[in-house]
Parts: C-alpha cells; structure tokens; sequence
C-alpha cells in the first residue's frame, strides 16, 4: 500500500482515542455493560477496526443496525455479544441464530419468524424485546407490549428462543431535560416490568445511546450503547464539547492540494460561478468532493486548514473536488489540507463543519465515501 502522505485524501482514524473513548464513557457507567455501537461503517470509521479496538478496551457488546452488518462482524472473526436491530421481513434470522447474534423484536409477526429460523437451524434464537417508549419508529406499542411479551414467554416454553434483553430508543436525550425523557423512562420501566411478570428474566435491560449514557445515570440499567461519542463527537453539541467529557474526536479528514495556482482578480471558481475572486490571489484545489461524502451544502462555507489558516470552501463543492482561495499566502502542491480533526492543531471539527452545512455531526463523519482510504493510527 502507498504511504499516507502519497495519497490524495484520507481519513486518519485514531483508534488510541476511540480506546479511551471507550473507557471514559464505561467510567461514566461503571456497574452497566457497554455496547460499543459500530452500525454504519462505525459511523464512517470502518466497522470491523473499531469493534475490535472497543473490544480491547472493554466493550462486551457490539451493536449494529442491520444483521448483515452483525454477521459481517462474525465473518471477520470477532467475538463478544452481538444485537442487531433493524427488522427486514425474510431477513437472514438463521444466520443470525447460527452466528449467536442477538435480534431484535418489535412485533408478533417478526417473533414468528425468528421462531421459524429457530427451528430450522435447531436451537434456539436469541431474542431482545423492543418498546416504543416515544420515539414513533420501531418497537412496539405499549398497548401491543403486553401481548407481544406473553408470546415470547410462550416461545420461550417452546424451546424456540430465548428472551435476553428489553429495550427502548430515547427521542429527545441530546436536549438536557427535555419532558419526554422523563415520559419515555416511565413507559420503559412498566414495560420491563410487564415482562418480568410475565415470567420473562432479560439478561439486559438497556435505553441509554451517548447522551443517556452521559447525561443520564438512571437511564443506564444493566447496558448502555454508546455510538457518537465513542467515535469523541459530544452528542449535546448546544452545551458542551467532546472535550467537557473527557472524549477526543477519533476521525480526521484531510487531503493534499492537487493544484496550487495564480489568477487575476474577478476570476469565477467552480460551478455556477458563487465565487469570484476580488482580486489577484492564489487559488488552492482541494481534491475531495461530494462523492467523498464532503457536503454540497459546504459550498461557500466549509471550514478548511491550509497553509496554516482557517480558508472557506470557495463557490460550489463539486463532485471530486473543491477550491479554497488562499489570498496572499502561499503553499504548493501536495501540501495537506485539513477539513477536520480533534482541533487541537489548529483544524476544524466535525462539529463546525456540521454547524457550516446545517446538519450534525454525526452526519459529517458518518457520510465519508469508500473512496477516502482509512488510515488507522
Ligand atoms: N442505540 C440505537 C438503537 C441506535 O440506533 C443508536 C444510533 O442512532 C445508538 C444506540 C447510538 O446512538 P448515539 O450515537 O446517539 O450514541
């Protein structure tokens, strides 16, 4: 493989932080299991290194979205539990019982087929109930709660599955005291409650994402599952930074000038011509674009360090590419282009790019294309 610094543009991925990451939110939650959530890519980190570093460093648990994301995780050869908790009708349930990763259910008819997986891969599934506390996606209604825990009771009679965690997803944590976490607590608990008597034992009850497991103690049960903070990204970005947790952003994207060029005043950059120089200057191009996940919503506005300043992305992010206007400072080809990092050096964050585009920061790191190579330090 080529050398980091011969390539065009990279994504450094510093898995020492994502370990103390993961040690500083387990010292958060010291008596609860940590569930190191690595769907999407580890939110655009690359799955497989970072559930292997969360592991190393303490995480029992991985938790993925979809269970092809699970099953590659086991096909990668890593061990500790697995939850997965995307429903797909005839999704690859055997699979998933064969490979010991837990599946999450939401309804009678998703029950009904884990059961059928169960019987025909000869063992039992391994099952975790969830409840719609409030936030209006999956999981069931608690009106439906009830019913669906005396059917997996009764599956479980069956020697068809086995019941190992109740669970529920906060709508409104990342607002600090928002009336709904109260309202979405009160409706987890009578639903943990209700199956325990229907003589169900979870192994794992569990509600807390990085906000509950951060803001939240008595959110945290037996399990908490961390996904953006893990990756050093505050999850309340209103009201405090990675740093006030004692977290350090994991990814930094950064790139080498393809073209460094003079031009005379009232030049049009890129597309549309949004930006025309106000006078003579020196033009950088920063070669990554919105196929490498760098939002066109950037475009006049994305924060970037060259040259050893903050510069604006200059007119319209293109598909590969993007123009930053240097003014009178000079820099050459090759030299490297920092769009975000820990800012500890000077470089944007995840954060102020999120805060540029109008979106969050989860969405800044998570976007990053297949082509910008992972570089793991
Ligand atoms: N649990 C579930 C079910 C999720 O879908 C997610 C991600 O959205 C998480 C936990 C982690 O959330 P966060 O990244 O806010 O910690």
């Amino acid at each position: 493989p080529r050398a980091p610094e011969a390539r065009r543009a990279w994504a450094r991925i510093d898995l020492d932080a994502l370990r103390a990451n993961v040690a500083a939110l387990r010292a958060k939650a010291p008596t609860a299991a940590f569930m190191a959530v690595v769907k999407a890519d580890a939110y655009g980190h690359g799955m497989v290194p970072c559930a292997r570093a969360a592991l190393e460093a303490g995480a029992q648990w991985l938790g993925a979205a979809t269970p092809e994301e699970a099953l590659a995780l086991r096909a990668a050869g890593l061990g500790g539990r697995m939850l997965c908790w995307l429903w797909t009708p005839g999704g690859p349930w055997q699979d998933c019982v064969e490979a010991d990763i837990d599946v999450t259910v939401s309804a009678r008819w998703a029950l009904a087929e884990v059961a059928d997986a169960a019987r025909r891969a000869n063992r039992p599934a391994r099952v975790q109930l969830k409840i719609d506390a409030g936030l209006g996606r999956n999981g069931a209604q608690p009106a439906e709660w009830p019913d669906l825990v005396r059917a997996a009771r009764q599956a479980e009679r069956d020697g068809l599955i086995t019941v190992t965690g109740v669970w529920a997803h906060f709508s409104c944590a990342d607002e600090p005291g928002h009336p709904s976490i109260a309202r979405e607590l009160a409706v987890f608990r009578t639903a943990v409650a209700q199956a325990e008597d229907a003589g169900l034992e979870p192994e794992v009850r569990h509600i807390a994402n990085s906000p509950g497991t951060l803001t939240l103690p008595e959110a945290h049960y037996d399990l908490v599952r961390p996904g953006v903070a893990m990756y050093g990204i505050s999850p309340v970005p209103q009201t405090a930074g990675p740093e006030d947790f004692g977290l350090r952003p994991v990814m930094t994207l950064a790139a080498r000038l393809a073209s460094v060029k003079q031009v005379p005043g009232g030049h049009g950059v890129s597309y549309g011509h949004h930006y025309v120089t106000p006078g003579a200057t020196t033009l950088a191009l920063v070669p990554l674009g919105y196929a490498d996940g760098v939002p066109r919503h950037a475009s006049g506005a994305g924060p970037v360090l060259v040259a050893g300043k903050l510069r604006t992305v200059a007119g319209r992010v293109a598909m590969d590419q993007f123009v930053v206007d240097l003014g009178g400072d000079l820099a050459s080809p090759g030299d490297e282009a920092v769009l975000f990092g820990p800012g500890d050096g000077g470089e944007p964050t995840a954060e102020d790019w999120a805060r540029a585009c109008g979106t969050i920061a989860y969405e800044i790191v998570t976007r990053i294309g297949a082509r910008v190579p992972r570089v793991y330090a």
